[in-house]
C-alpha cells in the first residue's frame, strides 16, 4: 500500500477531517480545562482519562479537541475505531438502523441484524468446523459467558489464565486478570476456581522456547488443578493491557493440543487482537490455531458496544435455552454498525494497512533500539505494536521514562497508550485508516520525546 492509497483510505474512513496535527493551543486548551472540572465534580474519581483533552470530532487518523486541536490517534480508543472513527458506512447504517427500531431485545422479538452478525462471525473466525455465535455488550461480558458456556459443555470448574493476562472489570474477568492495581485492588474477594499458570515472555523468561513453556504451564496445570477438573484455558494470542507480550512459536499449538487432548476448552480472547488489527482477521491465524471459542468486542463494530462468543457448534449448544443473554446483547443499533464494519474490513483493505503501519513502526523503533538501549524489546503483529523501556544496566523495567516519553507526546498532540504488566511499554493501536504521513509524524514525535527525556 501506498501513502497516497492510505490517505484516500483515511477520507473514505473519516468524516472528511483535514488529517493533520494541529496546535492552536497549549494542552489542554481552556475549553479541555474547564470540562475536566466539571467532570472532576461529576464523574466517580474512579475513571481515569489517558489525555487531558475532551473530543469533538475524529476520523482517518485524528481526533480534534473542543479547543480546535487536531491531535494525531495512535491509540484508536483502546482498539476500537480500526476501521476508522465516524467511519461513513458505519454512522449510515447506524442512523438507517436508529430510525426503524433502536430495540426490540433479541429474546423477545428477535431482527435479522443479529442473525446477520452470527452468521458472519462464525464464517471469519478460525476454523471450518460448524459454529455458533452470541452476541452481548462488553468484551468482558463476552468473557464471563464464554466460561460459563465452557463450564456447562464440560460440567467442569476450573479455568486457567496466565501470568500478564488482561480480561475486564467484572467480577469473574477481575479474577482472569493478572494485575492488581490497578484492576483487582480493594475489590475482592474474586471469584473462584481461577487458577493462573505462567505464560510465553521471551524478553524475560530466559528465551524458553514455546514448546518448553507450554510445558511449565502444563506441569502447573496438571499438578496443582488436574486436567480433569478444568473447563477452560483462556488466554490472549498476544497479551494485551500486559504489554503486547507475542509468545514464542510453538506456546499457543502445544496448548491447544493440549486441552484438546484432555477435554479442555480452548478460549482465544481475542478482544483486542480480532478485527484486522494484527494484519488478518484473527491474531490466532499467525500462531496456527483452531480455538474452540473465541471472544470478540473492540473493533468488531466501528466504535459502537458489541461483543460476541463464536465456536464450536456441540460447545456452544450446550446451554440450556435462556442460560444466555442479556437486555442489550446484540442490540440492533450495534448490530447494523457491525456489519458495516465487517463490510469495511473485508473491502478497504485494512488487514493490508495494518501490515504497513506495523512495518513502519517496527522498523523505526528497531532503529531506534541499535542505539538507544533504554528500548528493551519492540515486538508485536500487524498494526499491534509495543515498545519497552529498560535500564540498560540491569534490563529492568522504566515505568519513569515510559511515563515521561508518553506525556511529552501528548503535550505535542500526540495520543499514545502505555501498557504492560510494569507500566513500562508504549503500545501502538492506530486506527487502519491512519495516513502514513501521519503515522510518521507522530512516530517523529515519539522518537525525539524518548531522546529528550532524561534519564534516571
Ligand atoms: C479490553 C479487553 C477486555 C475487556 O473488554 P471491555 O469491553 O472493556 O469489557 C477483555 N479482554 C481483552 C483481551 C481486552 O483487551
Amino acid at each position: 500500500m501506498t501513502v497516497t492509497d492510505s490517505a484516500a483510505l483515511a477520507l473514505r474512513g473519516g468524516p472528511g477531517l483535514v488529517q493533520e496535527r494541529r496546535l492552536v493551543t497549549p494542552i489542554p486548551g481552556a475549553r479541555s480545562v474547564e470540562l475536566m472540572e466539571r467532570k472532576r465534580a461529576a464523574v466517580a474519581g474512579g475513571v481515569g482519562t489517558t489525555m487531558p483533552v475532551f473530543a469533538q470530532a475524529a476520523g482517518g487518523g485524528v481526533v480534534i479537541d473542543v479547543d480546535g486541536n487536531s491531535l494525531i490517534d495512535l491509540g484508536s480508543g483502546i482498539a476500537v475505531t480500526g476501521v476508522g472513527n465516524a467511519h461513513p458506512a458505519v454512522a449510515a447504517a447506524v442512523a438507517e438502523q436508529a430510525a426503524r427500531f433502536t430495540h426490540t431485545c433479541f429474546m423477545i422479538t428477535p431482527y435479522d441484524g443479529y442473525v446477520a452478525v452470527a452468521e458472519a462471525l462464525n464464517r471469519l473466525t478460525p476454523g471450518d468446523h460448524e459454529k455458533r455465535s452470541v452476541l452481548f455488550n462488553s468484551g468482558a461480558e463476552a468473557v464471563e459467558n464464554a466460561v460459563k458456556i465452557a463450564r456447562a459443555h464440560t460440567g467442569r470448574q476450573a479455568v486457567i489464565a496466565f501470568d500478564h493476562a488482561y480480561h475486564g472489570r467484572t467480577n469473574l474477568t477481575m479474577a482472569l486478570t493478572a494485575k492488581a492495581v490497578p484492576y483487582k485492588s480493594g475489590f475482592g474477594p474474586f471469584a473462584p476456581e481461577v487458577y493462573r499458570a505462567p505464560v510465553s515472555y521471551p524478553l524475560r523468561d530466559g528465551g524458553l522456547s514455546g514448546p518448553d513453556a507450554a510445558a511449565a504451564a502444563i506441569r502447573m496445570i496438571e499438578k496443582q488443578v488436574g486436567a480433569a477438573n478444568v473447563a477452560a484455558i483462556i488466554i490472549e494470542p498476544i497479551l494485551g493491557e500486559g504489554g503486547f507480550i507475542v509468545p514464542a512459536d510453538g506456546f499457543l499449538p502445544a496448548l491447544v493440543d493440549w486441552a484438546n487432548a484432555n477435554g479442555v476448552v480452548f478460549i482465544a480472547d481475542e478482544v483486542q487482537t480480532g478485527f484486522g488489527r494484527t494484519g488478518r482477521m484473527f491474531a490466532s491465524e499467525h500462531f496456527g490455531i483452531v480455538p474452540d471459542l473465541v471472544t470478540t468486542a473492540k473493533g468488531i463494530a466501528g466504535g459502537l458496544p458489541l461483543s460476541a462468543v463464536t465456536g464450536r457448534a456441540e460447545i456452544m449448544d450446550a446451554v440450556h435455552a435462556g442460560g444466555l443473554g442479556g437486555t442489550y446483547g446484540g442490540s440492533p443499533v450495534a448490530c447494523a454498525a457491525t456489519l458495516a464494519a465487517i463490510d469495511a474490513f473485508e473491502n478497504e483493505g485494512l488487514c493490508e494497512a495494518a501490515e504497513s503501519i506495523g512495518e513502519i513502526i517496527v522498523r523505526r523503533f528497531r532503529e531506534l533500539a541499535a542505539s538507544d538501549p533504554r528500548i528493551g524489546d519492540v515486538r508485536g503483529l500487524g498494526a499491534m505494536i509495543a515498545v519497552e523501556f529498560v535500564h540498560p544496566e540491569t534490563g529492568e523495567p522504566d515505568p519513569e521514562l515510559t511515563a515521561r516519553v508518553a506525556a511529552s507526546a501528548h503535550t505535542q498532540g500526540v495520543i499514545v497508550l502505555t501498557c504492560g504488566t510494569y507500566g513500562n511499554v508504549i503500545r501502538f493501536l492506530p486506527p487502519l485508516t491512519i495516513p502514513l504521513e501521519l503515522l510518521v509524524e507522530g512516530l517523529d514525535i515519539v522518537a525525539t520525546a524518548l531522546r529528550d527525556a532524561p534519564t534516571n
